[in-house]
This record gives C-alpha cells, sequence and structure tokens, in this order.
C-alpha cells in the first residue's frame, strides 16, 4: 500500500491512513510505502534553490516551516508511549536538514546530487511518523529507508534508475523476514541509493515506482495507491470537471497515461507490476471502501468506449532541427538524438515531415536551452543543419484507449473537435501500438483541447 503526499496532508488523515493499514491487515500482510507529507518535495525544492542563491532570510523562513510541520504532525499522531523516540527522531532529521541548507548556503552549490539528499528528507520525515500512527493503534511496524528495505540504483540523480535484479534480492532478503515476523515495514517512497550508499531519488512522483519495485520483489498479491481522487479519471478532474473514474484498465492503457498525465502516476510506476502482472488498484484514501481503479493486464473493451482517457503533459517545449541539406543525408536523425542523450535530455515525442528538412521533438521544458545549446555545437556549420529552433509554451495531449486500434475515423473525430475550438496543431504522433495518439498545442490551448476530445467521445459522468 502506498499512500501519496495529499492523503498524509493533515494529522487527521495520517490517522486515517494508519487505520486502512489496521483495517487490512487483520487479513493481509502488508507493506507500506509513504510520499513526504503534501507539497514537502515542492517545499524542499525551493528552499534549495534560495539556499543555492544565499538568500538567507527565505531560507531560513521555509525550513522552519517544514520543521514545525514535521514535529507538531508528529506530537499530534503518536500515543504518549511512543511520542518520545518519534520526536527524537524528528528533532534529529531537522537538525540535519538544517545543516544541509547551511552547507549549501556556504558553497552557493546545489549537485544533482545534493538535491536528492536534500529531497530525501521528505520520505525520511514522513516514514518514521506514519509508523509510529500505525504504532498506536497497536500494531508492529518499523520504517525503513529505500535503501534499508533493500532498494539500489544507479547514480543518475533525480531520476535513477533502479538495479531491479539486485534489489528485488535485497528486498526479499530485508522484508520477509519481517513480515514473518507479522511487522509492517513502512518505507519511506521515492528514495534508494547507489551501491555506495549515496541517496537519490526514482524521478517526481517516484513513491508509487517504489511501491511497484517492492510488490514486484515480494510477489504481491495487489498493489495499492492511495490517493485523493477515486481512482484513475478519464480526464484530470482539476480540468475536466465531469471526468469519471475507469472502474478497469489494462497495463498497457495505464502506461500511456501515467506516461503522458504527468502527475498523476510516475511513468515508469506500472513496470515492475506489470511485468510480474500485479494488479494495481488507485484507490481513494477518504473513501476506503470504494472500487477505485483496477489496472491489470485484461484488456477490457470497455463496451463500445473507443477513446478511454485524454491526458494532458505541461512544461513541455518543441524544438525544431531545420536545413535543406538534410533532405536524404543519412545518419542526420542519429547525430540530433545521439547529441540529446548525451546531454541527458529525455525525448517524448517525435516527427520528421516527409520533406526530411525538419526532425521536431519535445522535451520537458527546463531542458529546451540546453538541448539547443548541445544541438547548435554538434550540427551547425557542417552543411546539413542550418537551424536549431525552439518554442518553450507546449503542452502535449495524448488520447489514449486500447479501442482506437484499427477503428478508422478516431483521428478525424479528434482533430476536428480540437479544430472547433480553434486550437493550432503543431505536431502529431501515433504509438505503434495505436493505444496512444498524441499532438502538441501552446500550453494555454492545451485545457480546451482536453476538454473538447472528452466531450466528443462522450467519455464523462453525465454521458452514461
Ligand atoms: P498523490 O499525492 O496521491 O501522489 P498526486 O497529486 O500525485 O497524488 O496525483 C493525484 C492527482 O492527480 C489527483 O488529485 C488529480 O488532480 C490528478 N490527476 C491528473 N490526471 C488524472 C487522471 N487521469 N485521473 C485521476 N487523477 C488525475
Ligand atoms: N514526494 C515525491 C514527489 O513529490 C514522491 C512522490 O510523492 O511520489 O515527487
Ligand atoms: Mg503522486
Amino acid at each position: 500500500m502506498k499512500f501519496g503526499g495529499s492523503s498524509l496532508a493533515s494529522p487527521a488523515k495520517i490517522k486515517n491512513a494508519a487505520r486502512i493499514v489496521q483495517q487490512f491487515s487483520t487479513e493481509n500482510k502488508i507493506v507500506v510505502v509513504v510520499s513526504a507529507i503534501s507539497d514537502t518535495t515542492d517545499r524542499l525544492l525551493e528552499i534549495g534553490e534560495l539556499a543555492r542563491k544565499g538568500d538567507n532570510v527565505r531560507l531560513r523562513k521555509g525550513l522552519t516551516k517544514i520543521q514545525m510541520l514535521h514535529s507538531n504532525t508528529a506530537k499530534a499522531v503518536s500515543s504518549r508511549r511512543t511520542g518520545k523516540e518519534l520526536l527524537d527522531r524528528i528533532v534529529q532529521l531537522n537538525k540535519d536538514l538544517e545543516k544541509t541548507f547551511e552547507g549549501i548556503f556556504h558553497l552557493r552549490e546545489l549537485t544533482p546530487r545534493s538535491r536528492d539528499y536534500v529531497l530525501s528528507f521528505g520520505e525520511r520525515l514522513s516514514t518514521p511518523i506514519v509508523a509510529a500512527a500505525i504504532r498506536a493503534l497497536g500494531l508492529k511496524t518499523r520504517s525503513l529507508t529505500g535503501a534499508e528495505a533493500g532498494i539500489t540504483s544507479d547514480d543518475r540523480f533525480g531520476e535513477a534508475n533502479p538495479l531491479t535484479e539486485v534489489s528485488y534480492h535485497e528486498i526479499r532478503r530485508r522484508l520477509d523476514p519481517m513480515l514473518a515476523r507479522n511487522e509492517i515495514p513502512v518505507v519511506t517512497g521515492f528514495l534508494a541509493a547507489t551501491v555506495d550508499g549515496s541517496i537519490t531519488t526514482l524521478g517526481r512522483g517516484g513513491s508509487d515506482y517504489t511501491a511497484s519495485l517492492l510488490g514486484a520483489a515480494l510477489s504481491a498479491d495487489e498493489i495499492w495507491i492511495w490517493t485523493d481522487v477515486d481512482g484513475l479519471m478519464t480526464a484530470d478532474p482539476r480540468i475536466v470537471k465531469d471526468a469519471a473514474v475507469l472502474p478497469a484498465i489494462s497495463f498497457a492503457e495505464a502506461l500511456e497515461l501515467s506516461y503522458f498525465g504527468a502527475k498523476m502516476m510516475h511513468p515508469r510506476a506500472l513496470q515492475p507490476a506489470a511485468q510480474r502482472k500485479i494488479p494495481v488498484r488507485i484507490k481513494n484514501s477518504s473513501k476506503p471502501t470504494g472500487d477505485g481503479t483496477l489496472v491489470s493486464a485484461r484488456e477490457n473493451s470497455d463496451g463500445d468506449k473507443i477513446v478511454k482517457a485524454v491526458s494532458i503533459i505541461r512544461n513541455v517545449g518543441v524544438v525544431t532541427v531545420g536545413g535543406a541539406g538534410m533532405i536524404g543525408a543519412p545518419g542526420v536523425a542519429a547525430r540530433v538524438f545521439q547529441t540529446l542523450g548525451s546531454s541527458n535530455v529525455n525525448v517524448m515525442m517525435i516527427s520528421q515531415g516527409s520533406s526530411e528538412a525538419t526532425i521536431s521533438f519535445v522535451i520537458a521544458r527546463k531542458d529546451v536551452e540546453t538541448a539547443v545549446r548541445a544541438l547548435q555545437l554538434a550540427l551547425l556549420g557542417q552543411g546539413y543543419v542550418e537551424r536549431v529552433a525552439a518554442e518553450k509554451d507546449a503542452c502535449i495531449i495524448a488520447v489514449v484507449g486500447a479501442g482506437m486500434r484499427g477503428t478508422p475515423g478516431v483521428a478525424a473525430r479528434i482533430f476536428g473537435a480540437v479544430a472547433r475550438k480553434k486550437a493550432n496543431v503543431r505536431m502529431i504522433a501515433q504509438g505503434s501500438s495505436e493505444y496512444n495518439l498524441s499532438f502538441v498545442v501552446s500550453e494555454n490551448q492545451g485545457p480546451e483541447a482536453v476538454s473538447a476530445i472528452h466531450r466528443e467521445f462522450k467519455l464523462g459522468r453525465s454521458d452514461t
């Protein structure tokens, strides 16, 4: 069971999470995965930046807020018997966090590695608090960091890749004996460590990934993701008020959705579960009896629904490499993507016009400058690439559904709906799985495009 930050946003919510664990632990062995409390990760990121810039006043203010949040929450959730040990631990972590920010402040240096160390405090603070809340209900439990639970990764700080074989082995070795003793392991989400012990993070939203890794390693019967909505929905409910909960969805579809769904779930989270065919349930922690969404290997066509969901990924930019000399020149695409790869820029979407005079691709907005600079250095002045252009104001809309495969006319309906909103489509790509058709519009036209498609395919609650 993984509890997201939104399900831990107050002492009452943490106690509720603990009660959920208690309720299901009578008939199941449970491993708990915990995110940072509400938006702590965002706050830590901000304070890290303030420290790097030398803004001591705002640094102190932000730090105190985080420290208070965690010590107050700790006091509120633990019992008198267990409270002292927890509070000592939180006080120690708060001190370590302060020293970390002081270090960054003095050096004016925030590296990917030190940033991961900073971010780790979110989960390292929340996990013992949740464990204490569970203990206060009379259950046996222990809190562990990702590394203590056996999760080892490479050293790609900020977006580390778990070394699955080693991790699976270690996870079993460490957690199986605890489960055998009826002890509930409470593990920090999001965090792993390199072989030599440096803390890494698995990318934003990475607690889902942790849950999936642990579930796969332990051959869990099911992986449950507790969040603040009733399940995976036909669209982001913040954009489409009428969005409906999807009762069931296949791994392949959910993968497309999470990859393009920005925040709902970590894009790689489903991989370990899908590989071992372990069903994943997404449930609302404030309505624990609801069915939520079941993600499984089964592909159910859901009546006559061709399209199942529409999602949006924001904060992206489009980069276009162009030049008449590119026509018929072999190896240009390879050079482009090699350059991006060696600059650690992840490409989300690619298109090449059949004239071959341009290649466009979509990347995270934060990577646009790096990408443009790297491509200019590597490609300009050699006779084929004449320009590297970037547009930072973009978002990807992804339309997902297994029923789209082999159904003619879907694209026409999608683009018809978008055109009626006068949104200009800049780029289109269809995954070869045909589960997903995605396209790019300017950021401010994104929400409207999502709503229009949602309406066109009658995905809303009021449509059924
Ligand atoms: P948690 O704190 O549980 O990890 P997140 O904020 O990461 O929660 O993800 C849950 C949020 O994702 C929801 O509150 C919802 O606003 C948003 N969201 C975006 N797209 C979807 C979708 N298709 N279905 C459900 N929720 C979505
Ligand atoms: N706390 C981390 C984040 O905000 C991981 C997670 O919540 O899944 O990205
Ligand atoms: Mg999340």
